[in-house]
């Protein structure tokens, strides 16, 4: 093997420089968005041509996720591929990877889009970055229910593959209701996670590059509701020092281990007795590091670029305090009733420090992530009174 370096993929005209993403939603979106702000040519492989990325990219591969055909032309095109969801075939990217430069790679997805491997990752990795995933234990079969022990219960059982925003998931306090709740699913491989007792939670976003140098971006709080991700404020208000670096110390290690190439982000809680558990990661840019966007001086999705580019990282320092609310589709709607209005964007654009995002997505429903505002301020005080006059009139209750 040559121990040469392989380039920077620099931005050109002609003949333009490519990059792909698997996936068509709003992460593919920004991330396109990022891309083209850099001078490069956007292709997006999707099943769907009316999709939030498909809308802004130069080009659409209009194919499913292992469409070996679609696979093909995505990387005839493109200098290198990325993916901005965890759950796209590992095999799709080993096959993109035969000719084109891939980051995050298949492995690192893998180990990601599955929970039991997830877990054992983070034991494995233990060691090393100082943090633990919370008690757990497959279950596969029966015999597995009846070996459950107490130490477990009450606990969360939850699927090992496609959960999100906290779809796939039972809370359980027995072991008949881990046999009822397993049952309703299907019996398909679940894990039992012991139900720990969260002060709050906490992400952290990391990326390296091919060059194995690695960079963190401040620790974020996130406030979920009803499964999805609400607000995200940075800094945390509950987030203390020495949480923030162990958190951080532990989000490098990982993404070390992993050999990962691209943005990564780990979700931690943090116990009421102040020890910080290891939750899951995503191998992409996420709904927690929107807020980089506003308030950094390089966005998650400007990093990942720069990644798989194979270009330096950029600067991960924030550079205002910021509080991100997600936009569900429930503020089309007023009230209970099922008529649809558009929300007072003039009203909450007069606020100041506030940005809006909109994905291009043209149905709201409720619990559909359309958008997200993000409030910075010269103080986190004040970026917090801005979301709340949004709120306010979004009618959002706090
Ligand atoms: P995401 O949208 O982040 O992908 P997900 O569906 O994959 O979510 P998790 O992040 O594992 O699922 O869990 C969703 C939420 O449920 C967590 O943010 C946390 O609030 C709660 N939760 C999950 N596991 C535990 C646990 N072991 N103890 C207490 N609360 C938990
Ligand atoms: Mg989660």
């Amino acid at each position: 093997m040559s121990d040469q370096q392989p380039k920077p993929l620099l931005p050109a005209a002609d003949p333009s420089t490519w990059l792909g993403v698997m996936g068509g939603g709003q992460l593919g979106r920004m991330f396109a968005q990022a891309a083209q702000a850099m001078g490069y040519k956007v292709a997006v492989l999707e099943p769907s041509k009316e999709c939030p990325a498909g809308q802004v990219a130069e080009h659409l591969v209009e194919a499913g996720y292992t469409d070996v055909a679609g696979l093909d032309a995505l990387a005839a095109r493109c200098a290198a591929v990325t993916t901005e969801f965890e759950n796209v075939p590992a095999d799709s990217l080993s096959r993109l990877a035969q000719t084109v430069f891939v980051a995050p790679d298949a492995h690192g997805v893998s180990v990601a889009q599955d929970r039991i491997a997830e877990k054992s990752f983070f034991v494995a990795c233990a060691a090393k970055s100082g943090v633990m995933p919370a008690p757990h234990k497959v279950i596969a079969t029966l015999q597995d229910v009846e070996a459950i022990s107490d130490e477990l219960l009450p606990g969360i059982l939850k699927t090992v593959r496609m959960g999100y925003d906290g779809k796939g998931q039972v809370r359980v306090r027995t072991r008949a209701d881990v046999r009822a709740a397993w049952e309703s699913m299907g019996q398909v491989s679940c894990l039992l996670e012991k139900m720990l007792p969260l002060a709050y939670e906490v992400s952290v976003l990391t990326a390296r590059g091919a060059d194995g140098a690695s960079v963190v971006y401040p620790i974020a709080e996130n406030v979920h509701r009803d499964g999805i991700l609400f607000t995200t404020t940075v800094p945390g208000p509950n987030v203390s020092a020495e949480c923030a670096s162990t958190a951080q110390d532990a989000a490098r290690a990982i993404v070390a281990e992993l050999a990962y190439v691209g943005v990564l982000c780990i979700e931690f809680f943090v116990l009421t007795d102040g020890s910080l558990v290891v939750n899951e990661m995503a191998p992409r840019p996420h709904n927690s590091g929107h807020y980089t966007i506003d308030a950094c001086v390089t966005s998650q999705f400007a990093q990942q670029v720069r990644a798989m580019a194979r270009l330096p990282l950029g600067d991960c320092r924030q550079h205002s305090p910021a509080v991100m609310l997600n936009i569900l589709g429930d503020v089309w709607f007023d009230g209970d009733s099922d008529k649809l209005r558009e929300p007072a964007w003039d009203r909450v654009l007069a606020l100041p420090g506030a940005n809006l995002h909109l994905y291009g997505k043209n149905d709201p429903r409720r619990g559909r992530k359309m958008g997200h505002l993000t409030f910075v301020a010269p103080t986190l005080h004040e970026a917090q009174r801005q979301f709340e006059a949004a709120c306010a009139i979004l009618g959002i209750q706090l």
